[in-house]
Formats: C-alpha cells, sequence, structure tokens
C-alpha cells in the first residue's frame, strides 16, 4: 500500500480504536444466548479489522509469508470450528489458547532479532524507566506464553486421552512442588539478568532461550498433577494467562488493541474460572495443587457396590408422567453426548399439553463449561425463561412432582450435603432428592466427570431409566402421547 506514513498511522490507529469498542460490545453481547452468535461475528469482525488495520500502517512489505499463514491458519480455524463436537468444546478452547501462548512468545523473541533503526533488541540497553517496562513486557509475554501454550497442550491431552484414560487423571510426580519452585526461580534469575545486562547481545540471546526452554517445561509440570473434573477449570485459567500474555506483548509492541484485547480475554478468563471454582466449591489454589479425582473415591464408578438401586421402563415411568402437573429436568453431561436437546424438548411440550408446569434447573457446573446447557438447549428452541439457575429453582424441588435427571450425576450428588469424607462435599448441588419422584436416565450405572459414587441412585423415591438420554426420551414422549389416542 503506497500511503503516506502519516495518513497510514492516522487510518491504522482510527481503525484500532473502533475495534477495540467492538471487542468491548461483543464481550458484553457473548453474556446472552440470545445475542451470543452475533456477538461472536462482531468480535471475528473486530479482529479483521485489527489485522488490515496493522497491514495499512506496515505500508509496503512482502505478503507473501502473511497469505500462507492466513490460508493456512484460517483453514485449519475453519475444519476444526465446523466439525468439533460441544462436547470437545473445552479441548479446542484449550488448543486456541496454547496457539494464542506460542503466538505471543514468538512475537516478543522475533523481538530480539528484528532490526530496528539499525540495533536487534537484543543489542538495546533497556536503561531508564520505558525502557525497563519493555524489558518487563517483554519476557512476560515469554514466560506467560510459552507456560500456556505447553500447558494447554498438555490439558488438551488429558482431555482427549490421547495416551488413555490414565493420562487423564492426575500425575503426581515426586518432588514436584520443589522441581517447580527451582524452575520459578531459574526463570526470575535469568530475568533480572536479562534485564541488567542487555548490553552483551550474545548474552541477552541466550537468556532469552533459557527463560523460553524453562517457562516450556513449567507449564507441562504445572498441569500434570491436575486431572478428571478440574480440567475445564484449568483450561480457563491458560485461557485467561493467553489474554495476558498477548497484553504484554501488547506493551512491548506498543499495541493498544493488543493490550486491551489481550485484557478483555484475561479478565473474562479470570471470571470463568472464578465460576467454575464457585461451582465446584473449591478454591483456585486447590485446583492448581492437583490430585483430585486421582484414585478410586467412595469406590465410585461402575465397580462399585450399589444396595437397593430401583429401576423403570420408560412404559412404566410414563405412567407417573402422564399425572405430574410440575416437573423440573435437571440436564447434565449425558444429554450432550446423547444428543438428546430436542428429544427433551419434545417430552417437555407433550407435558405442556397435558397442563403440566416444566422447568430446567440449570447448576452453574452441569456439562463441561459455565453455560453449557443454556446452549444445548437453546440449539432446541427451548425457551430461556423455563431455565432456572440454582439458587432460584433448589427450593422448589420440594413442591415438584418429579425431578427427571437426564444425564447428569455430579450435580445431583446428595453426598455433596450429606458425607463430609466425600471429595464432592461442599459443592452446591440441586436438591433433586427433596421432589416427590426422581428419574434419573443414564446408560448404567457409571460415575461423574469427579468418578464419585451417587448415594442418589439408591434413595426410596428414585427410579434409574436405563438406556442412552436420547433414546430414552423419545420412548417416554411416544409412551405420553399414545395415552392421549
Ligand atoms: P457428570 O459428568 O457428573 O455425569 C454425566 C453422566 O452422564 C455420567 O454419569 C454418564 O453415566 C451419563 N451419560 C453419558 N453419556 C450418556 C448418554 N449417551 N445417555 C445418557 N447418559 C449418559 O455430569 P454433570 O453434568 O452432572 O456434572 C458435570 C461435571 O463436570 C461435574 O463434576 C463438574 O464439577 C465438572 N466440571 C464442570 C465444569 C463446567 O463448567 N460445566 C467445569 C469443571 C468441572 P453413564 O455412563 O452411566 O451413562
Amino acid at each position: 500500500m503506497n500511503l503516506n506514513p502519516d495518513t497510514a498511522s492516522l487510518i491504522a490507529y482510527i481503525g484500532y480504536l473502533v475495534s477495540i469498542f467492538l471487542f468491548v460490545v461483543a464481550i458484553k453481547r457473548l453474556g446472552k444466548v440470545k445475542t451470543a452468535r452475533s456477538a461472536n461475528q462482531m468480535a471475528a469482525g473486530a479482529m479483521a479489522l485489527a489485522v488490515v488495520c496493522t497491514l495499512v500502517e506496515l505500508g509496503t512489505i512482502d505478503y507473501t509469508y502473511i497469505l500462507i499463514g492466513a490460508v493456512l491458519g484460517g483453514g485449519i480455524g475453519l475444519v476444526l470450528a465446523t466439525s468439533v463436537q460441544m462436547t470437545a468444546m473445552p479441548q479446542l478452547v484449550a488448543v486456541f489458547n496454547g496457539f494464542g501462548g506460542a503466538a505471543s512468545t514468538l512475537v516478543a523473541l522475533s523481538l530480539f532479532t528484528a532490526a530496528e533503526k539499525g540495533v536487534t533488541l537484543a543489542e538495546m540497553d533497556f536503561q531508564g524507566e520505558a525502557g525497563y517496562m519493555t524489558a518487563i513486557a517483554l519476557v512476560l509475554s515469554i514466560i506467560i506464553g510459552a507456560v500456556t501454550l505447553t500447558g494447554s497442550l498438555m490439558a488438551y491431552m488429558k482431555l482427549s486421552e490421547v495416551f488413555g484414560r490414565m493420562f487423564g487423571k492426575p500425575i503426581l510426580l515426586p518432588l514436584r512442588h520443589f522441581l517447580n519452585i527451582m524452575l520459578i526461580i531459574s526463570v526470575l534469575a535469568m530475568t533480572v539478568a536479562w534485564v541488567a545486562t542487555t548490553s552483551d547481545p550474545t548474552l541477552s540471546v541466550n537468556l532469552a532461550i533459557g527463560i523460553t526452554v524453562t517457562s516450556l517445561v513449567l507449564g507441562i509440570l504445572l498441569t500434570i498433577p491436575i486431572g478428571g473434573a478440574d480440567m475445564p477449570v484449568v483450561i480457563s485459567l491458560l485461557n485467561s494467562y493467553s489474554g495476558l500474555a498477548a497484553s504484554a506483548a501488547g506493551f512491548a509492541l506498543n499495541s493498544n488493541v493488543l493490550i486491551v484485547s489481550g485484557a478483555l480475554v484475561g479478565a473474562s478468563g479470570l471470571i470463568l474460572t472464578q465460576i467454575m471454582c464457585k461451582g465446584m466449591n473449591r478454591s483456585l489454589a486447590n485446583v492448581m495443587m492437583g490430585g483430585f479425582g486421582g484414585e478410586d473415591t467412595s469406590g465410585g464408578g461402575e465397580k462399585s457396590e450399589y444396595v437397593n438401586v430401583k429401576s423403570a421402563e420408560p412404559e412404566e415411568a410414563a405412567m407417573d408422567f402422564e399425572d405430574a402437573r410440575d416437573v423440573i429436568i435437571v440436564p447434565g453431561y449425558g444429554l450432550a453426548v446423547a444428543q438428546g436437546q430436542n428429544a427433551i424438548k419434545e417430552l417437555s411440550d407433550q407435558l405442556k399439553k397435558r397442563g403440566c408446569q416444566v422447568r430446567y434447573a440449570i447448576h452453574p457446573v452441569a456439562g463441561r463449561m459455565p453455560g453449557h446447557m443454556n446452549v444445548l438447549l437453546a440449539e432446541s428452541n427451548v425457551p430461556y425463561d423455563e431455565l432456572v439457575e440454582m439458587e432460584a429453582i433448589n427450593n422448589e424441588f420440594q413442591k415438584a412432582d418429579i425431578a427427571l435427571i437426564v444425564g447428569a450425576n455430579d450435580v445431583v450428588n446428595p453426598s455433596a450435603k450429606e458425607d463430609k469424607s466425600s471429595p464432592l462435599y461442599g459443592m452446591p448441588v440441586l436438591n433433586v432428592e427433596q421432589s416427590r419422584m426422581v428419574f434419573v436416565i443414564k446408560r448404567g450405572l457409571g460415575a461423574g466427570f469427579s468418578g464419585v459414587k451417587n448415594v442418589l441412585f439408591e434413595k426410596d423415591n428414585t427410579r434409574m431409566i436405563y438406556g442412552d438420554a436420547k433414546k430414552v426420551l423419545e420412548e417416554l414422549t411416544t409412551e405420553l402421547s399414545e395415552s392421549d389416542n
């Protein structure tokens, strides 16, 4: 582009301001299911605008590598985004976070060798307040970006169990705390040495490489002891890190749009992490120490000795639904696995036709991400006002005729309230057992994400309806509609 440099800078500056504005509006609109789709498009548009502005600002450059990168990256993103299952979303987010972290580290490292006015950063003396600020921003971008990269890849491999189920569980290495502390101390020591000795280019580059490699190892070691139900929390935290790394790179590059967009990702990732921790009643420190879900607790899982579990066939259960006036449905991860969102809507329409009140109880950590159930049910056009948050619905169960639990497990486990020795103790759960009847649709007596036994299945008023959620829901709907005729 052959624009006068001042004009190009002005155009880019205005464009950056517009994209910052769009990012802020988009993140606000992402908070509601109704506006989330358009908000996502708005954020993507803002990102495209920021990229174009950067190119305008750079002026005449060789576009070959930029085009190759855009086509390759865009192509991979398109394939992943269109093929990924909703239940595999945390893994996809993990990969995106990792790439975000890698980008920040690479940008910061590239500044070392990019000759600006004939001097490479490695040769520059970061003296003076502004110089120190740039040096610290650069090194933070490298450290946080590298930890995010390997931490996210580790989280991805654990969640998708690429090396088997055991890999998904916490792996507690001996001396891990000592190792982590040593690595953190050496990163800090190298950082101080680097900021203090920037006038020696060779030492400077070597220290930058040392900081990068140590941070990469740290990312692996910090994530490896975490597993099972804690993994989505780690992914959300790494999401926040990827934003912080980008923001730090923004300070080093003097790019306002990168500072603001990175800060938005950093803050929203932290808020999401906090929501998850609250939903599980765990502190972030407790999650980061790892080890949760490592052993087979309470004999959980299929092997456990459940006693007095009563089951019902869909046609028997349908008889209770025929008379019900107030039904509360609790969706969980299994509903997403079975892709039963349309089937659940049809059953609830059938119940409503018979004059029954139907509401959905939404636990903050049902599924694999906050909002997972809201998005799933929105896909089948369940009215938003039928979705009720846990705090608002928990006192309603005692008045309900039926609590219908569909593929949920941990979020309805009464041990969280009753059994101090349970790993789930203290987690806020839905009071489903207070309903007159409880029906639980799941394939067997398999444990939930936490691996803990669920005493709800042994309660007197509970009936298990075994089978794939979608299939059972369809059978229930058929039974109810046939009883009409
Ligand atoms: P759970 O993971 O506790 O249980 C899901 C149940 O679904 C399983 O017990 C399984 O039982 C059943 N299931 C699986 N496939 C099917 C199918 N096709 N049809 C019917 N049932 C099926 O899910 P919840 O939603 O209750 O709990 C979420 C868990 O995730 C909690 O432990 C929470 O702490 C954790 N978590 C969630 C986060 C979030 O933000 N949402 C964040 C961090 C953690 P079976 O094999 O017998 O069928």
